[in-house]
């Protein structure tokens, strides 16, 4: 009998990721960074200022974020920015700042390779190495963060479909790194209310279709600081296995991206909030970290 319409999977006429795919392993994938583990029951919270602008920015904003219990600090040490002549970073000098902004917290540092030449210098300081939306689809990048065996967070193209950030990831894992976490963070769409249309369908839909962990950046899927507590939670409502936020201690005098950065005391107040909603949907918090400040 002919099947009907409801019936047929959505993806049954194109290839799929071989890899990448929910069938090629029925268990999720558990990324495991210094033992903060991705994908597993427990929410893996990134939070920390969008760029890394000087030492004490970094550092008074990385102990107000340890403070409320944040997993992972990020810090963009080479910006991908629109216009040439914004802060575009402060480059290496950063990245030695993020390596002592964990000394400092006991945290792990997740920051972003934008060009394959540094693939090797960032994975000297990192822990997580970021390949932004920007470059989802260098496959050159792809290639190397895969060659590196570095855990890596893969954004997603703000133009880009589930199936193509898919076949991103399996440019990765095709290279024999199986550390690989996806990351929703808002889409390109006809909406100019906010900055991108942060796509949260995304992420039942990625559960669905990968075994791999997947998290939600609601900083850059708003572009604004009110919307960023309410849409965190939502992604968590949603399956999330984390989130990653911009925080700064001083947003008004940000070098980048100051609009959608909370206050630290709004994110202390949203790690309340998670620490309510996490139960509810069958989560966790991770225990307050031991070795703080
Ligand atoms: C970032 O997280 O620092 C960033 C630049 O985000 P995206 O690549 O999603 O724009
Ligand atoms: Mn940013």
């Amino acid at each position: 009998m002919e099947k009907s319409v409801c019936e047929i999977p959505v993806q049954e006429n194109k290839p799929a990721q071989k890899l990448a795919a929910r069938r090629y392993d029925s268990q999720n994938t558990i990324v495991d960074v210094d033992g903060i583990r991705f994908g597993d029951k427990e929410l893996v919270i990134i939070a920390g200022p969008c760029a890394v602008e000087s030492q004490e920015q970094l550092f008074t904003t990385a102990k107000q974020v340890a403070g409320s219990g944040a997993n992972i600090l990020r810090g963009g040490a080479f910006k991908p920015r629109t216009s040439p002549y914004s802060f575009r970073g402060l480059e290496e000098e950063g990245l030695e700042l993020l390596a002592k902004a964990r000394t400092l917290t006991g945290l792990p540092v997740i920051t972003e390779v934008m060009d394959t030449r540094y693939v090797k210098t960032v994975s000297q300081y990192a822990d997580i190495l970021q390949i932004g939306s920007r470059n989802m689809n260098n496959y050159p990048l792809l290639k190397e963060a895969g060659l590196s065996k570095m855990p890596v967070l893969l954004k997603r193209g703000m133009n880009a479909t589930i199936d193509e950030l898919l076949w991103a990831a399996e440019y990765i894992l095709s290279h024999g790194n199986e550390k690989v976490i996806l990351c929703e963070r808002g889409i390109r769409t006809y909406e100019t209310a906010y900055r991108n249309t942060l796509d949260l369908n995304a992420v039942p839909m990625l559960r669905h279709l990968t075994h791999l962990p997947v998290i939600v950046d609601p900083s850059h899927g708003t572009g604004i600081r009110w919307m960023v507590s309410d849409m965190a939670k939502a992604a968590i409502a949603a399956g999330a296995d984390g989130l990653m936020m911009e925080v700064h201690h001083d947003p008004e005098a940000a070098l980048c991206d100051g609009s959608q950065s909370l206050f630290p005391e709004d994110f202390e107040k949203l790690m309340q909030d998670l620490q309510l909603l996490a139960p509810a949907v069958g989560r966790k918090m991770h225990a307050p970290h031991t070795a703080l400040v």
